[in-house]
């Protein structure tokens, strides 16, 4: 019998109302390791009356006092650090240590949350007119509730409900359906805290339960990281429904290698950038732009490091990289490697048809490589979501820029040089939200916000850092006199 996911709600796990389920499957192995429910309008409404009825005690509790169950919290974390790093492997096909770099990474929104007594204060002014001071005050908002995706199942919910419920809201998490089971195993621990029941809350499902979170009347906003298409339908979604939105979308990230850039160490920072979590990251680099006579060195360079990576199993320390997440995922990243070779890139490096020995029927892809890329193939321009990084080729650094700057998406860019100029003139000029200088995952740390421009962005306060404070706050200004 497999295991049927509960839901967390008003402090109880509870069986969804839904007779739908959908198998979690770890992508190395093929084995089913739980089923997770299609969770319904019912459900939802029940975690949103839940949190509703928690709010009312829980904005009034000091915010000292809320922060200290974060405290809590991220101790808990570091305990059972191995158990969730674990887990992130077997529902997502990551490496463990990639798998403990997403954990380490999401305990630092943890931190962030924790500095909220200092974070959250406002100003004033005394006498602002003669007998009159003015100051505003921060309030939380109500409930607010993530639809997150599978490449990041501990990391990326974790952005924002510390922050969210330590400023005093609510909160419901609709985890992605394909990998619900690191979210499971956060909430047992959220359990632990005896928080007032409600405070956090639990919703598993696809695509209805995040319409109903969206269309609920309770729920004040909605934090959202995935694709752009489905980035698209929540912010519009939730902008018809009167709701606070930040819907973080897809990315197709580019890397400008300049002539005067060290070949040797920026490709090897480019070969993680590009492969790290088989390219399933929305910072991963996705095409290389060499620039003049760095083109031939960079692609030399980037077939020899990337054809020695070892693939395999996530829980095998040795492995360098793990699967994608599942078989749909490498059927579609297949195709977009025969696509480009259809629209005439040279295949320098083929990932397709790679087998681990004893992982047989695994979802891997290899490192994949396609050079002589052109702007106008869809490899260029589509994101492909895995191990398949594309070479193209600029004369100069304008050349690059342009390039750049035509696409749709608007994540991140980098650049590797030695040159201060050409790096002033890169992050002055490129329209992407996280720009590396010499860094391939230009990711920012939780006290920064999360960049995203164009395609890559619908919103206007990001996930992360003092864009996260105002999102999850009401200012209000209050005007006195007393004399
Ligand atoms: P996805 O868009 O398919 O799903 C994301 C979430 O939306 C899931 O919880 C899913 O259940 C829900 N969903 C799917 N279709 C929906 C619909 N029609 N209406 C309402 N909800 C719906 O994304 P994914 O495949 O899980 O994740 C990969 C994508 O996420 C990539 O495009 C990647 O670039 C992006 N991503 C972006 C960031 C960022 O910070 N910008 C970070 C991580 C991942």
């Amino acid at each position: 019998m497999v295991r049927k996911l509960k839901n967390y709600i008003g402090g109880e796990w509870v069986e969804s109302t839904t007779d739908t389920y959908t198998p979690v499957h770890n992508p190395a192995t093929c084995e089913v390791v739980a089923e997770a429910p299609e969770s319904t309008y019912e459900d939802m409404d029940r975690a949103v009356q839940a949190a509703q009825v928690a709010f009312e005690e829980w904005r009034r509790m000091p915010v000292l006092n809320r922060a200290q169950y974060m405290h809590h919290f991220k101790t808990l974390l570091e305990d059972r650090f191995e158990d969730i790093s674990r887990i992130v492997v077997e529902e997502n096909g990551k490496t463990i240590d990639e798998a403990r770099g997403e954990v380490r990474r999401g305990i630092e929104s943890v931190d962030y949350a924790i500095g909220m007594p200092f974070l959250m204060r406002n100003d004033g002014v005394e006498d602002i007119s003669s007998g009159i001071d003015e100051t505003t005050i921060r309030q939380p908002v109500g409930v607010f509730g993530a639809i997150t995706p599978f490449n990041f199942p501990f990391m990326v919910p974790i952005w924002f409900m510390p922050t969210a419920i330590v400023c005093g809201n609510t909160y419901i998490m609709k985890p992605s359906p394909q990998t619900p089971l690191s979210m499971e195993i956060t909430y047992e621990i959220l359990e632990e805290l005896d928080m007032p029941e409600g405070v956090v809350n639990l919703v598993h499902g696809g695509k209805d339960a995040a319409m109903a979170m969206m269309e609920h009347p309770g729920v004040a906003g909605v934090s959202f990281v995935g694709s752009s298409p489905v980035a698209k339908i929540i912010y519009e979604t939730c902008s018809r429904n009167g709701k606070r939105v930040q819907a973080q979308g897809g990315a197709k990230n580019y890397i400008a290698v300049m002539p005067d850039a060290d070949i040797a160490a920026s490709v090897k920072n480019i070969v993680g950038a590009a492969y790290g979590c088989a390219g399933q990251r929305c910072l991963a680099a996705a095409v290389v732009v060499g620039v003049g006579d760095a083109y031939d060195k960079v692609r030399e360079e980037l077939i020899n490091q990337a054809r020695n990576l070892q693939v395999g199993y996530g829980l095998d320390e040795t492995t360098q990289m793990g699967t994608v997440v599942s078989d749909a995922a490498k059927q579609r990243i297949e195709n977009m490697i025969e696509q480009g070779v259809k629209e005439g890139a040279s295949l320098d490096l083929d990932g397709r048809g790679i087998v681990v020995n004893g992982f047989e029927g695994g979802s891997f892809v290899g490192p994949t490589i396609l050079s002589d890329v052109k702007p106008d193939m869809v490899v260029a321009k589509e994101e492909i979501f895995g191990p398949v990084l594309s070479i193209m080729r600029a004369d100069d650094f304008e050349g690059a820029v342009d390039i750049i700057n035509q696409s749709k998406y608007g994540n991140a860019a980098s650049i590797f040089t030695s040159s201060g100029k050409d790096a002033r003139e890169f992050k002055y000029r490129v329209n992407a939200g996280n720009i590396g200088v010499n860094i391939g995952v230009a990711a920012p740390s939780a006290s920064f916000p999360f960049g995203g421009q164009k395609d890559s962005f619908f919103g206007d306060l990001h996930g992360q850092g003092p864009d996260s404070i105002e999102f999850f706050t009401e200012r209000k200004v209050v005007i006195e006199r007393w004399i």
